[in-house]
């Protein structure tokens, strides 16, 4: 059957309490029972649809997550009081202590953080491996594994994964594949092809709107459940929950996803092939220079384009440091990290968001000093941001290998 993730999501429907055309928002931790013993079975896992303590479920957080298995296409989602606390709870619900990870070796920093440095305490040891190179993979696959850990399109790198290949290596070892879509919700569906499981920040392009933290791990009706036992689920007992309100603001900025998908997409889209005609060291998976672009063509959701994140490498710190300040002073944009807001923030990654992977590592991994990452606004007018950007890059030298303003 043909899936279709807007429309699944458009047709969600919860009235509020009154009719409402938004659903009324749960303002409460705990709930009623009638019975003693209806609580008794809530307790025990037995009874559909009965709330019993807001870190366990609600039904503004429950609405969420229903959106977020329509967008990624599974059978059921939780949502996470932010992107960590998804991706953390997902790692403890499938490790025990002296077990490993094989995980791509360009990831978030604070995922990478997390399971080079954190998960030490519990024994559970990580290999990074070039997730572009299969082979690599599978060598590092031991008995001890217990998940393939990826994202779809890397950061800050834009390593775009064979999310097909890498899950029919996890099949064939019998480990779930993990893949972060953070950098590309609808762009990608990462679970229709073959993910088992599919974490988010909902923090960046889902949200869109720069006001909370939040995230989601998508998956089967069983794994979720697992993550929410009162026994021994991580999501459960570390309580990382979402709040109620914030579940309900994100939901109702989820529905124009379609729209600002598009445009980031079509606005990055734009920018990369005029960085790379100015002879600019663009990286962007819709440039066929990217070494991911066959692959990103191939596992894409066309309409959405291949995304709204690109990098740029300016040679040095100091240049990308000064670009930025003038940027942000000619209005183009923040000096800020994270992404997916209406306006474009970039930030120098390896001093900022990657700053957790020790410098011989990032040039090791190709992460330059001069590294700009770019999450590209909704601009209405791109073409003009993109002449005040390159005047920005003729006042800093930048363009020394130029060519003609076109
Ligand atoms: C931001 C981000 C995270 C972490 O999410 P938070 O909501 O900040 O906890 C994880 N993965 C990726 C790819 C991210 O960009």
């Amino acid at each position: 059957m043909d899936y279709k993730a807007t429309e699944n999501i458009q047709d969600l429907q919860y009235f509020g309490e009154f009719g409402g055309v938004n659903p009324s928002i749960s303002d409460s931790s705990t709930y009623t029972f009638i019975s003693a013993k209806t609580m008794f079975d809530t307790f025990e896992g037995n009874t559909e649809g009965c709330y019993l303590y807001s870190r366990h479920s609600s039904p503004s957080n429950l609405y969420l997550g229903e959106a977020m298995a329509q967008l990624e296409g599974t059978e059921a989602a939780n949502v996470f009081a932010s992107g960590m606390g998804a991706i953390s709870s997902v790692i403890f619900q499938l490790c025990d202590s002296d077990e490993h990870i094989v995980c791509s070796r360009t990831i978030y920093g604070g995922t990478y953080a997390f399971l080079k440095n954190f998960v030490k305490k519990f024994n559970i040891s990580t290999s990074f491996v070039d997730i572009t190179n299969l082979e690599m993979v599978e060598k590092s696959i031991t008995a001890k594994t217990k998940m393939i850990y990826c994202e779809a399109i890397s950061n800050p790198l834009l390593e775009v994964a064979d999310i097909k290949a890498l899950s029919k290596l996890a099949k064939k070892h019998g480990i779930p594949l993990v893949v972060d879509n953070t950098f590309s919700p609808l762009n990608i569906n990462a679970a229709k092809l073959g993910a088992d499981i599919v974490v988010h920040s909902l923090t960046k392009f889902i949200n869109g709107s720069s006001d909370c933290v939040a995230g989601a791990v998508c998956a089967s009706i069983e794994f979720c459940l697992s993550l929410k036992d009162v026994n021994d689920g991580a999501g459960m007992l570390m309580g990382s929950t979402l709040d109620s309100l914030r579940a309900a603001s994100i939901l109702k900025n989820m529905r124009t996803l379609h729209i600002r998908i598009k445009k980031h997409s079509e606005n990055a889209f734009y920018l990369a092939k005029q960085f790379e005609k100015d002879g600019l060291k663009v990286v962007y998976p819709g440039l066929e220079s990217h070494p991911g672009h066959e692959i990103m063509k191939s596992q894409m959701n066309k309409e959405y384009g291949f995304g709204g994140l690109l990098t740029l490498d300016v040679g040095s710190v100091e240049k990308a440091n000064a670009l930025m300040e003038l940027m942000q002073k000619e209005k183009l944009g923040y000096l800020a990290v994270s992404l997916g807001f209406y306006k474009t923030l970039f930030s120098a990654s390896g001093t900022s968001t990657s700053s957790e992977i020790p410098m011989e590592e990032q040039e090791e991994l190709g992460l330059s000093q001069g590294l700009i990452r770019f999450s590209i606004g909704l601009d209405n007018d791109i073409h003009s941001t993109y002449s005040s950007m390159r005047k920005c890059m003729e006042m800093l030298d930048i363009l020394e290998n130029n060519t003609t303003l076109v």
